[in-house]
């Protein structure tokens, strides 16, 4: 039998009173360890962390707290090694994709471990200039933001157990909010060690960080009204969620990630052919990172009709380099999906997809390097084209969760811009070209229907963060279908873990907050 995961639970490792539900290497198949939450007293869970972890929590200024984070980030750096290794075993990723979730988590972390510093030695902020109520300016009104007295409880996805739990849990623990975290099952352990070695580090107030891995069961229904939710996940989880009796009738404010057809667009007259190279380059490099598997990556492709072929071959011949299979072999650039189930997700996906687009590269004949494709979930990168994006509709309601991304030609931009709103809402989108007022305009255009939208010109060309790089100074999150939340944005942040009133007094009083 492999290792049973404890929870933390109460400030108390408690183990599950099931067998568990086993996790896997998917590229191996080996069974790596155990998780299970079934038994657990969940009320009592909850209960601590409100009252112990967030009292705890209140106490300390947000310059404290910005420390208690700084030393996170310091316990998280020491213990690196093993993260890579649990990233490798358990998600089948290569070194620099293990990097984007671990690194990128604890990077995050960092950025508001200096926002600590910024808030200064306050426990709760101001919002705002306060305000003449009247002509007489001594009764005024001055808004505050205060942080909420309940748990923030998070309910995370499978392709980020590091960075999932940390872009997070920076924001809540800064506003001085005790988190819990219940990782997707499939990836848990990642997740599970990092608190694992947070608490080992004695860094945080009991109460104030808890993991409970396993079924969600239950989870839902301890929430109370001045508990917050963030979920990340699938568009059906989310409407689970959504409807649950905490948030309809409890007003349990809910941040929702879902899934998003993020799409790429080569702005019309790019006759140099730099954009399109600059195009290329980075839809190869979204359809393969993480083998596809983060919510950011380009699932549309939007050229000028003039362009569709060569965009075709630039974007074919940079998948064509790809090195596919066991992550532990140095010449592999690109691991596997995280489960079987996945595996098998992404295949029916792209077999929908087909139903109204065609191969215009085909990674289902890769070799794999050093792994058995009867055991390894790997699937080598595919773009899909379509010749008419009108008619074509499944490409812009279909998340396939995978390496795979589909061309589709425009006549002009008015069409391309109608093309991209289909996707009923997105995370991102990126634009590509080099005149700054075609993108300009692209980008206020783009703008309602995305959380971000990333333009790449030949000047920030060589600066710029990547379409898929979530940057914690960027909102993350997009309206419509991908769940409407709003994640990070620097300081902004911390507003979802906050409660804004309006204190109306008098000046002398007002003073004094
Ligand atoms: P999922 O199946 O919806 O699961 C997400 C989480 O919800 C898991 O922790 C899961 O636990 C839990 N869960 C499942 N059923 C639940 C229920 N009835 N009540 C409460 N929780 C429940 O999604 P996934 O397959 O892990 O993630 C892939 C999706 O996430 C993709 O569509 C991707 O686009 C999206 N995603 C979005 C973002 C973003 O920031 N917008 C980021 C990453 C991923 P178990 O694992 O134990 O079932």
């Amino acid at each position: 039998m492999t290792e049973l995961l404890s929870n933390f639970w109460a400030s108390q490792w408690q183990g599950g009173k099931g067998a568990g539900t086993a996790l896997f290497d998917p590229v191996l198949g080996d069974e790596l360890v155990r998780v299970d939450a079934s038994g657990l007293d969940l009320a009592s869970g909850f209960d601590f962390a409100r009252q112990q972890g967030g009292a705890a929590l209140r106490t300390l200024t947000y310059r404290e707290r910005g420390a208690m984070l700084g030393a996170i980030v310091k316990a998280l750096q020491a213990n690196r090694d093993a993260y890579y290794d649990i990233a490798t075993a358990n998600s089948g990723t290569v070194k620099n994709d293990s990097a984007v979730d671990i690194d990128g988590g604890i990077f995050t972390l960092g950025l508001y471990a200096k926002m600590g510093e910024g808030l200064g030695d306050r426990r709760y902020l101001l919002d705002g200039e306060a305000a003449r109520l009247g002509k007489d300016p001594l009764f005024q009104s001055q808004h505050v933001l205060v942080p909420t007295r309940g748990v923030a409880l998070f309910i995370n996805a499978f392709n980020f157990p590091s960075w999932g739990l940390w872009e997070k849990a920076g924001p809540a623990l800064l506003s001085g909010v005790p988190v819990i975290v219940k990782p997707a099952t499939a990836t848990a352990w990642l997740t599970q060690r990092m608190v694992k070695d947070v608490v080992d580090a004695g860094i945080v107030p009991p109460g104030a960080l808890s993991v409970i891995c396993g079924s969600s069961a239950g989870l839902m229904d301890q929430l109370q009204p001045f508990d917050v939710v963030s979920f990340t996940g699938s568009a059906d989880t989310a409407a689970v969620i959504r409807s649950h009796r905490a948030v309809t009738h409890g007003s349990v404010r809910v941040n929702i990630e879902a899934d998003s057809i993020n799409s790429a667009l080569l702005l019309p007259d790019e006759a140099d052919e730099a954009g399109l190279d600059l195009l290329a380059k980075e839809v190869a490099r979204e359809m393969t990172v993480k083998s596809g598997q983060k919510c950011t990556a380009i699932r549309r492709v939007f050229v000028p009709q003039a362009m569709y072929e060569k965009a075709a071959q630039a974007i074919g011949a940079r998948l064509a380099k790809t090195t596919l299979g066991n992550p532990r072999n140095e010449a592999v650039r690109m691991g596997s999906l995280v489960s079987r189930v996945q595996f098998n997700a992404v295949q029916e996906g792209l077999a929908l997809l087909k139903t109204q687009a065609r191969v215009l590269h085909d990674g289902s004949t890769m070799p794999l390097i050093d792994a058995d494709p009867a055991l390894a979930c790997c699937v080598g990168p595919t773009l899909l084209g379509v010749d008419n994006g009108d008619t074509a509709s499944i490409i812009h309601e279909v998340e396939v969760f995978g390496p795979v991304s589909t061309l589709v030609p425009y006549r002009d931009i008015a069409h391309a811009l109608h093309l991209i709103r289909r996707g009923q809402g997105s995370l991102v989108a990126s634009v590509y070209g080099s005149d700054p007022a075609a993108l300009a305009h692209a980008s206020a255009e783009l703008a309602d229907s995305h959380g971000r939208v990333h333009v790449i010109s030949p000047d920030v060309a060589a600066l710029q963060t990547g379409h898929g790089n979530v940057m914690p100074q960027s909102l993350h999150g997009g309206p419509g279908r991908a769940g409407g939340g709003e994640e990070l944005g620097g300081v902004r942040a911390l507003n979802f873990y906050h409660r804004r009133a309006a204190i109306q007094a008098s000046t002398a009083v007002l003073g004094l907050l």
